[in-house]
């Protein structure tokens, strides 16, 4: 039977729980071990879908097609499982199945209430579908003391006495600040936090805590003594370099081996070559390039999360340094001259995935920067769509726009109502609801042979990635692109919806309809981002 490891955050939010979950995975992983990580999310949407990127960050897709949170990227990106609708759970959707099922007469007249049905939900999405696993981690979001996260250590505390306390581990992460005046690290949030958790009934076997200057030995053993713990189970957690260092580090901390102990189980050191590689290519590249990230959501690194990891993957891919210049689309609307001043420096030019029409104008001036400089272009999802609006304009279509910005003569970008997927038709209006209603998911694209796109993925001609959108670009403007040399590469397998465009004319110009990033791994860079950075390299020689 698989065991479990419930983490808990405590103190403030923002701790890294997510990475802590990721990197303790992957050291379970390197000892031979089967993982699997689970995020179970207390706030009340159904999935973070509709939540603006600024509100929690990217919203991170699955094969499958969930909308979820972006530390389901973190696991991903560390353990390499692809994570599934099952994965990510909101008290939202577990509120929304209870009461489809009480109006359904399901409960038989029972009242329902918080105890025992709220938690018997979140303790069945624990225990689903974990065949031949050793290990499933569930990470809790949220600060112990949240009223909405009451729910789910209660679930906690009941799944442990009924698994055994041999079976489950506990691991809280919690902060220890450095107070300056004192010249001090305090350990009393540590304490009262532990003090919540067990006055829960969770009582923590394992203690990371998060400091800026290392723990001394006196302050570890007090905070031992007074969180009921072993010494060796308080695992500082400095702040590492680079998220790709956070393993390496856990495991001379220690954290590993005091799991394993926990659970009694023997098992051969780590395999950490991947991981020393990985952090060998990032301290010591042989190069560097500058990308210009022309966005909407630039002023929080984390809504463009995974594509700012899979830059740095391309990055190690070509052993070059990446540094990402996020730049507000809007500005450009404002001064054109600034076009010029702000891309000329970039040895690459990236329009990332978007909604809505802010900033929509700057992102095509970029596209037409990028295409008539011959710099390096990489539009992603929103980015190839403004690729063709701006490739439909090039040609003299005056007004190409997208009916994602409003009424338009010249739609060159429509909304998909109909679609194939693995279940069949798709059907969709403009009046649909917003939440998960966008065509979701892995999707099969056919590329052209000897497309640029197809050398990119080394000859492949059936490609699967994640798409998530409810525009497309329309197939009645295939011509007039193509005449102007904005080339349809890559097709869905019905030969319906364009999936990628390039122009053979420039050196390396591609649009993607689906999100790439979120399939690159640093042990395992997305082939689109190895060959744009090696491009923005070859890019970086020539200015
Ligand atoms: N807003 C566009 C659409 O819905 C692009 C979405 C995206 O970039 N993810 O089609």
């Amino acid at each position: 039977m698989a065991r479990y490891i419930f983490i808990t955050g405590g103190v403030v939010s923002s701790l890294g729980k997510g990475l802590m979950a990721a990197s303790l995975a992957a050291l379970l992983q390197a000892r031979g071990f089967k993982v699997r990580i689970r995020k179970f999310d207390p706030y009340l949407n159904v999935d973070p879908g509709t939540m603006s990127p600024y509100q929690h960050g990217e919203v991170y897709v699955t094969d499958d097609g969930a909308e979820t949170d972006l530390d389901l990227g973190h696991y991903e990106r560390f353990t390499g499982v692809s994570a599934h609708q099952g994965d990510n759970i909101t008290s939202g959707r577990v509120y929304r199945d209870i009461i489809a099922k009480e109006r359904r007469g399901d409960y038989l007249g029972a009242t329902v209430q918080v105890i025992p049905h709220v938690t018997d939900a979140i303790k069945e999405f624990a225990l689903a579908d974990t065949d031949d696993l050793d290990f499933i981690l569930c990470e809790f979001g949220g600060t112990v003391g949240d009223i909405e996260g009451l729910p789910f250590i209660e679930a906690i505390r009941q799944l442990r006495n009924e698994m055994g306390r041999e079976q489950t581990c506990a691991i809280h992460v919690t902060l220890v600040p450095y107070v300056s005046a004192a010249g001090e690290l305090k350990t009393k949030p540590t304490q009262h936090s532990v003090r919540e958790l067990t006055s829960l009934g969770v009582q923590p076997d394992v203690l990371l805590c998060r400091c800026e200057h290392p723990l001394p030995e006196g302050e570890r053993r007090k905070i031992a003594l007074f969180c009921n713990v072993r010494p060796e189970a308080v695992i500082p957690a400095l702040d590492a370099s680079s998220i790709y260092a956070v393993p390496l580090q856990y495991h001379r901390e220690g954290l590993d081996a005091e799991v394993l102990r926990h659970f009694g189980l023997e098992a051969p050191s780590p395999n950490l070559a991947r991981w020393n590689d990985i952090i060998d290519r990032y301290q010591n590249p042989e190069g560097e390039v500058t990308i210009g990230v022309v966005g909407k959501y630039v002023g929080l690194p984390d809504a463009y999360k995974s594509l700012n990891e899979a830059l740095v993957h391309g990055g190690m891919a070509n052993r070059v340094k990446v540094n990402i210049r996020w730049i507000d689309a809007e500005i450009f609307e404002q001064d054109e001259s600034d076009i010029a001043a702000q891309l000329e420096p970039m040895h690459g030019i990236l329009v990332p995935g978007g909604f809505g029409v802010r900033g929509s104008e700057g992102k095509i001036a970029s596209v037409r920067f990028a295409r008539e400089r011959k710099v390096p272009f990489f539009g992603i999802c929103l980015g190839m769509q403004m690729a063709c609006v701006e490739g439909a304009r090039a040609v003299g279509i005056e007004g190409a726009s997208s009916t994602e910005f409003g009424e338009t003569k010249e739609p060159v970008v429509g909304i998909i109502t109909e679609w194939m997927s693995k279940e069949g038709l798709q059907k969709r209006g403009a009046d649909t609801d917003l939440g998960g209603t966008m065509r979701l998911g892995a999707y099969e694209a056919r590329l052209a042979a000897n497309s640029h796109v197809s050398s990119v993925y080394s000859g492949a001609t059936a490609i699967s990635e994640r798409h998530r959108h409810r525009y497309e670009v329309n197939g009645a403007y295939k011509d007039p692109l193509e005449k102007g040399g904005l080339i349809f590469s890559g097709m869905s397998p019905d030969g319906l919806l364009p999936e990628i465009v390039e122009r053979p004319d420039h050196p390396w110009f591609i649009g993607v309809q689906f999100h790439p990033e979120l399939k690159s791994k640093p042990f395992d860079p997305h082939p689109l981002f190895a060959s744009f950075i090696q491009a923005a390299l070859h890019q970086s020689r020539l200015v």
